[in-house]
């Protein structure tokens, strides 16, 4: 018996074209106006406004949307349905991941299926692969987007392409920051708005290109830090274990590539994984259930442990 590839239904289909080599990388001006409104407010509005709270605001905020919206909410609950939780807890994680700044849900769905189906394709673009000069990766994973020549079909399951809600939070993605500036300006002035939103974008955005940089690059060569091949993939997974804590446990991710719809992504000991141990004290108060873990999947004939 054959065990079966990687795949994944919104975009894994037999009749699919597999060329993710061809395609135009081009400025995105929404990103540039968006982001560049971001850097400008978040480093001399900052600059200009800097007291104690208003850092502590940042930090905390920083914090809440990285580990329950972008990592717990966004990815391994929206994009990877790696565990189960009530509708409502969703929505609240997913609005939380919206605040990162990157996307709404359904460009953030359709952005991480894209790039990890050409990841794992015989050869992809460098736009998908992150191998270009890290200056010229920066740019283009900031300010421009890429067209392919011949893309595959996108089609989002029913559960999320029926879901009026997430249709709204993507539509107005960029104006969920608003609420949210108005608290924080009613309580702290514009400072808090420069710290709490801007800036925290600002670092978000830029992190995580920063991530995605080194989580697909093998610049030391050594394999300790990887113990997972996908045979035939034009790009692996590469862990960065300095920055468990600041990722929320989404640097593990070697492991990731390895077993992308596992809720636990610090799967070796000593990888420290805040956001899975989360997952673990939520269920234990009832929120959250049926945590997938790699021992649920089924066996990837492509995959190849390394020691
Ligand atoms: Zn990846
Ligand atoms: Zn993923």
């Amino acid at each position: 018996m054959s065990t079966p590839r990687y795949n994944n239904p919104r975009i894994d289909r037999p009749e699919q074209v597999n060329d993710a080599m061809n395609g135009e990388v081009s400025l995105d001006y929404p990103k540039v106006a968006w982001l560049g409104t971001m850097l400008l407010v978040g480093t001399i509005g900052s600059a200009l406004t800097i007291s104690f709270s208003a850092v502590l605001l940042f930090v905390v905020t920083t914090c809440i949307t990285l580990l329950f919206g972008h990592s717990l909410g966004m990815h391994r609950r929206f994009i990877h349905r790696s565990y189960q939780c009530p509708k409502l807890l969703e929505y609240l994680f997913v609005h939380f991941g919206t605040l990162i700044g990157l996307a709404g849900p359904m460009g953030m769905l359709k952005t991480h299926d894209m790039r990890d189906w050409a990841q794992r394709q015989n050869q992809c673009h460098p736009y998908f692969a992150h191998d270009s000069h890290w200056a010229k990766d920066a740019l283009w994973q900031l300010f421009y987007s890429i067209k392919l020549q011949n893309p595959p079909a996108f089609e989002a399951e029913a559960e999320i392409a029926n879901d009026p809600v997430y249709h709204w939070m993507e539509k107005t993605w960029m104006l969920q920051q608003l609420p949210w500036a108005l608290v924080f300006f009613a309580i702290g002035g514009f400072g808090w708005v420069c710290w709490g939103i801007a800036t925290r974008v600002s670092v978000g955005v830029m992190g995580h290109w920063l991530i995605g940089f080194f989580a697909h690059n093998d610049f030391d060569h050594i394999d300790h830090h990887n113990d997972w091949h996908v045979q035939g993939a034009a790009v692996q997974g590469h862990n960065i274990p300095w920055t468990a804590l600041l990722t929320m446990g989404e640097c593990w991710h070697n492991n990731h590539h390895a077993f992308p719809e596992s809720a636990n992504l610090g799967l070796e000991k000593g990888q420290l994984d805040p956001g899975w141990l989360t997952l673990l004290a939520l269920k234990k108060v009832g929120l959250v259930s049926d945590l997938v873990t790699p021992h649920d999947l089924a066996p990837r004939a492509e995959l190849v442990r390394r020691k």
